[in-house]
C-alpha cells in the first residue's frame, strides 16, 4: 500500500486521513516540528528531526533537501534545543548519484561539526540500500565522527555488519526494520526479530564495544524489549552516556514519559514534511488494526 499511486491520491485527499497523520505529525512545516520539540524538552524528552520524503528523481531536488537541513541545523541552534537530524540516502540522491549523495551529506555533517557537533543520523532505507548506505556511513564517519547509521533487527546480515561497526566507534540506531523485505533477506517471525534485536543492543553496549563516538540508540516502542534492556543496562551498570531511548513522535506517549521521569536519556524523532503517505502508511502497517480503520474509511462502510 506504501507504494500504490491510486491509494496515494486517495489517502492525501481525506480529511479523516490527515487527522489520523497528526497524531504521528505535528504539522508539514519544520517550524511545527520545532514547536513540538519545544514542547517535549521541559519533560526531559529531546528529539530528532527528520523531513520526509524519500527517492527524489532529480539531483536539484537532493541539492534543495541539502539546502533545507543546513537551514534546519541554523533553526535548532537559534532556538536553544537538543535536536539532533536524521536523513534518508535516497532523498539526497543516493538512487541518481552516490557521489554527489556524499557530498551531500558531507555539506551536512560539516555544517553540524560547526554547530557543537550535532548529531546526524542516516536513515536505513530496504535492503538494496544496505551497503550503499554502510558506504556512506563509513566515508562520512571518516570526516565527522557525529555520524550515527540505523540498523536493522530483522535482517539477517546484522550480526556481520555491527562487528564491521564496533571497530569505528560507531552510534548506531537499532530498529527492528520498517519494509517488507523477502524471506532470504529477513527474519519472517517477529520473535526472531525481536531477539536478534535484543542481542544486537546488548552487543553495541558490552564493554569491548565502548570506544570514542560510541552511541546505542534503542529505537523501538516495544515495553517489554525496553523493559528487558533496561534490566541488563542496570545489571551491567551501563553508563547513560552510552544509550539513549528513541521513539517516534505520537507513539507510546506514557512510554515515552515513563522512561524520561525514570531519568533514562529519551529522545522522539519528530517527522514533518508534505510527503508523508508512504512514511504513513508503514507506520500504519505496523498496527494492522489501523489499515483495517482507514480502509472501512476509504471505500464506505
Ligand atoms: C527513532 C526511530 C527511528 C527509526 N528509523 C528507522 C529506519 O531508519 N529504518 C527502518 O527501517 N525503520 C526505522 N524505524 C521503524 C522501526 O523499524 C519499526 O518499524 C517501528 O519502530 C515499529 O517497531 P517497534 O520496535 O516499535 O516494535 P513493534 O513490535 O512493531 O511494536 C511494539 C508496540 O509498539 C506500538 N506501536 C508500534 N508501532 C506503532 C504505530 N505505528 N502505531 C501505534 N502503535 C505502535 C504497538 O503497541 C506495538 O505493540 C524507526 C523507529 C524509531 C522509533
Amino acid at each position: 500500500m506504501s507504494t500504490s499511486t491510486f491509494l496515494r491520491e486517495q489517502a492525501t485527499r481525506r480529511a479523516f486521513v490527515r487527522k489520523s497523520v497528526s497524531a504521528f505529525m505535528p504539522g508539514e512545516q519544520v517550524e511545527d516540528a520545532l514547536r513540538a520539540a519545544a514542547a517535549l524538552a521541559p519533560q526531559g524528552i529531546n528529539s530528532i528531526l527528520t523531513r520526509l520524503g524519500e527517492g527524489v528523481t532529480r539531483l536539484d531536488e537532493a541539492e534543495r533537501v541539502t539546502e533545507h537541513y543546513l537551514d534546519v541545523l541554523d533553526k535548532v541552534r537559534a532556538a536553544g534545543l537538543d535536536a539532533q537530524i536524521s536523513v534518508k540516502p535516497t532523498q539526497l540522491g543516493l538512487d541518481l548519484d552516490p557521489a554527489q549523495c556524499q557530498r551531500n551529506l558531507d555539506r551536512i555533517c560539516e555544517k553540524a561539526g560547526t554547530l557543537g557537533n550535532v548529531p546526524v543520523w542516516i536513515d536505513m532505507e530496504n535492503s538494496p540500500y544496505v551497503d550503499p548506505t554502510l558506504t556512506l556511513f563509513r566515508t562520512a564517519k571518516e570526516r565527522y565522527p557525529g555520524v550515527g547509521l540505523a540498523i536493522q533487527a530483522y535482517l539477517y546480515r546484522t550480526a556481520k555488519d555491527i562487528e564491521s561497526l564496533i571497530p569505528l566507534g560507531a552510534a548506531v540506531r537499532m530498529v527492528k526494520g520498517a519494509y517488507l523485505e523477502p524471506a532470504d533477506v529477513a527474519y519472517p517471525r517477529k520473535s526472531d526479530v525481536d531477539e536478534n534485536f535484543y542481542t544486537m543492543c546488548c552487543r553495541l553496549m558490552a564493554p569491548d564495544a565502548q570506544k570514542a563516538g560510541t552511541l546505542l540508540h534503542i529505537a523501538t516502542h516495544d515495553v517489554a524489549l525496553a523493559d528487558r534492556l533496561i534490566a541488563y543496562i542496570d545489571q551491567h551498570h551501563v553508563p547513560p552516556s552510552a544509550y539513549e531511548f528513541a521513539m517516534l513522535y505520537g507513539i507510546q506517549r506514557g512510554q515515552q514519559q515513563r522512561l524520561a521521569r525514570a531519568g533514562r536519556p529519551i529522545r522522539v524523532l519528530i517527522s514533518y514534511g508534505e510527503y508523508w503517505y508512504p512514511w504513513y502508511m508503514r507506520r500504519l502497517a505496523e498496527r494492522p488494526a489501523n489499515v483495517a480503520f482507514v480502509l472501512k474509511n476509504l471505500f464506505g462502510r
